[in-house]
């Protein structure tokens, strides 16, 4: 038996390590279970190489929890070690000053596995941790390690029959909880799902069905209890793949959530390792449910599913995972943005995502289409964020109509040129966010030849400020936000049919019952067609308004839900019926009635003034 003291800088690195990495105290597992992969994986190398002189066999790793014993071990059957190897390894910590690393860096929880301290983080849940092995290398004696948690450590060497590892972990009072099966069974879906190798942990009951017809019953038997799929579908080559396997692999990933809509599958050697599968999850409008659902693997490890300092928001609505042991997950979260792989990485996924989006419009446009209720909000979010994706995006951008028919960028300046090119020579792109309030705005606005586009997402309010702005010669405006002849500019101005005092005289009466909430009036010489009173509301304030609601401010005072009221003076009931009328009163109370349409018309009749109108309106049709 031989005794002795781990070589570490400071007098005693357990303590730190216990302190500092509490909060992730589960990464252990990960920990110890990678190496063990490592292990088996290097076996595997010296096979290929006709290194190893006896049989692979099974290398299946398991996992074992002994409540009576308060332990868990994880056992492989890899390379194992000789017990020169064990002192090298284990008991010399390579970073130099680890501690001061430590203290440097206490507050990233990922650091462990960076600097050879991944076998350490047992001791964050176990007061003693034995280490039992035995090398894969001809006659040598398997050992035994073990340690308390202090820098002192005992070896011994042991009887073992197979080639490998076991570490065997104490569990502490304090860490009782890894004790528990649950506990167990929920670190090993969450770290090693897709493991290279297979992690067998207790076993389980399956039922069959054995004989055939009358004879056939029901038999029971115990099977090992597989964790992982150790070819998770990335790891693929794609032409091996069907469609049918990308789906399974989806569900596999997502058990709740609709089938993708379609997907790609990263694999780049250069200038960085990267594979992948992204899913395009049907996300309809509500997309902020759909974030953060990329898993990060490093070498088929778990990672972490917060990729942001990876691949930029935009592209957090896609699903699926991404596998690179060349991002540095050990580093501090500023370095890995600043990092030129990293930047790489998201060049190359938004090439990627751009090209298929591309692919399907030119291949299929109709399916694209389809698609496109789903599709929007993800075109337009990274169209908003990222200039690159925005260049090859213009190509494959629809916008739909209320027709719902589908036009490029290009397909509708060309469509609406004609009519809807204003004086100062600018597009007028018309719109509404909700067609069944607009109706009678879109029913006008289609007879007098102009297209109504559909904008019904909160994306949308950023997403025409940003064509607008990158296009230069369009304007947007909301199908209520001003007269139809008013809605694109014209040189030709309409006369109107009243002489100057008779439309004072009109705007005193509205003036008169217009008075709540001191709204303006104002006369328009419109077409005889359009409604007597209408309520439009300009488009800049209520940009305005909707800008400030979206990021959760309140300046309620500052910009007010403000609104006009225009008169239409060619209408026969402005023009003949109003001034016609022979008391203050009669015509106050038509003009009154007039507004309230108009007022309904936009939804903003509410309460005892709706109860007002509808009282009213029955007299009159009774009298
Ligand atoms: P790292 O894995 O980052 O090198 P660790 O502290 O986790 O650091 O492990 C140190 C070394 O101990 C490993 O590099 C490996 O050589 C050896 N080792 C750890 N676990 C095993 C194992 N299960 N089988 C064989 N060797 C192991």
């Amino acid at each position: 038996m031989q005794k002795g003291n781990i070589s570490v800088q400071t007098d005693n690195i357990f303590p730190i390590i216990k302190k500092f990495l509490y909060a992730d105290q589960d990464i252990f597992l990960r920990e110890l279970i990678s190496n063990a992969v490592d292990a088996t994986n290097k076996l595997k190398i010296l096979a290929n190489r006709g290194e190893l002189k006896t049989e692979m066999g099974d290398t299946t790793i398991e996992i074992k929890l002994d409540k009576e014993a308060k332990t868990l071990t994880i056992s492989d059957k890899g390379i194992g070690m000789t017990e020169e190897e064990v002192l090298k390894y284990l008991n010399q910590i390579a970073f130099s000053s680890a501690a001061e690393w430590l203290e440097k860096y206490k507050d990233e929880a990922n650091i462990i596995g960076h600097f050879g301290l991944g076998f350490y983080s047992a001791f964050m849940v176990a007061e003693k941790v034995e280490v039992r092995t035995k090398s894969w290398k001809d006659g040598a004696d398997a050992v035994v390690w073990s340690c308390t948690g202090s820098p002192e450590y005992s070896l011994d060497t042991i009887e073992k029959d197979h080639r490998g590892t076991d570490i065997i972990l104490y569990i502490s009072e304090d860490a009782t909880e890894f004790l528990e099966k649950n506990r167990i069974e929920e670190l090993l879906y969450k770290y090693c799902k897709f493991l290279p190798v297979p992690i067998k942990f207790g076993t389980r009951t399956i039922t069959e069905k054995v004989g055939e017809g009358e004879d056939a019953k029901d038999e029971t038997r115990e099977v090992d209890n597989i964790i992982n799929n150790p070819n998770p579908a990335w790891t693929k080559n794609p032409s091996d793949l069907t469609d049918e396997d990308y789906r399974n692999f989806y569900r596999e990933l997502y058990p709740m959530s609709p089938d993708p809509m379609f997907w790609i599958h990263l694999n780049i050697d250069y200038p960085f390792n990267l594979t992948g599968i992204l899913y395009f999850p049907k996300i309809g409008g509500a997309f902020e449910m759909q974030k953060n659902k990329i898993h990060l693997y490093s070498s088929q490890v778990y990672v972490t599913d917060d990729v942001k300092e990876i691949v930029p928001e935009w592209l957090t609505l896609l699903h699926g995972v991404i596998d690179s042991p060349d991002i540095p997950l050990n580093v501090s979260r500023s370095y890995l943005q600043s990092d030129s792989n990293v930047r790489k990485i998201t060049g190359y996924i938004t090439k990627k995502v751009a090209e298929k989006l591309q692919e399907l419009f030119k291949n299929d446009r109709k399916g694209y289409e389809e698609k496109w209720d789903d599709l929007n909000v993800f075109v337009k979010y990274g169209l908003i964020s990222d200039e690159k994706f925005y260049e090859k995006a213009t190509k494959f951008l629809l916008l739909k109509n209320t027709e719902n028919e589908f036009f490029t960028l290009d397909e509708y300046k060309e469509k609406v040129a004609p009519l809807q090119t204003d004086k100062n020579n600018k597009l007028v792109y018309l719109y509404t966010n909700n067609p069944d309030e607009h109706h009678i705005y879109i029913k006008t606005a289609r007879n007098a030849g102009y297209d109504v586009l559909l904008f019904d997402n909160l994306i949308d309010n950023h997403f025409i400020q940003q064509i607008e702005y990158k296009l230069g010669d369009i304007v947007f405006k909301r199908i209520d936000s001003e007269t139809l002849d008013h809605l694109i500019e014209k040189d030709e101005k309409r006369e109107s049919v009243l002489s100057e005092k008779e439309e004072e005289k009109v705007k005193d009466i509205f003036l008169q019952v217009a008075s709540k909430d001191g709204q303006s009036v104002q006369l328009k010489a419109l077409s005889p067609e359009e409604p007597p009173v209408q309520i439009i509301k300009p488009e800049f304030m209520r940009r305005m308004k909707e800008m400030q609601a979206l990021n959760g401010m309140n300046f309620n005072d500052a910009f007010p839900d403000s609104y006009n009221i225009v008169v239409n003076t060619n209408h026969p009931v402005i023009a003949q019926k109003l001034l016609n009328k022979k008391t203050d009163e009669t015509r106050q109370k038509l003009a009154d009635y007039l507004l309230k349409l108009g007022l309904l018309n936009q939804n903003m009749l509410k309460g005892q003034e709706l109860a007002d109108f509808i009282h009213n309106s029955i007299d009159l049709v009774t009298k």
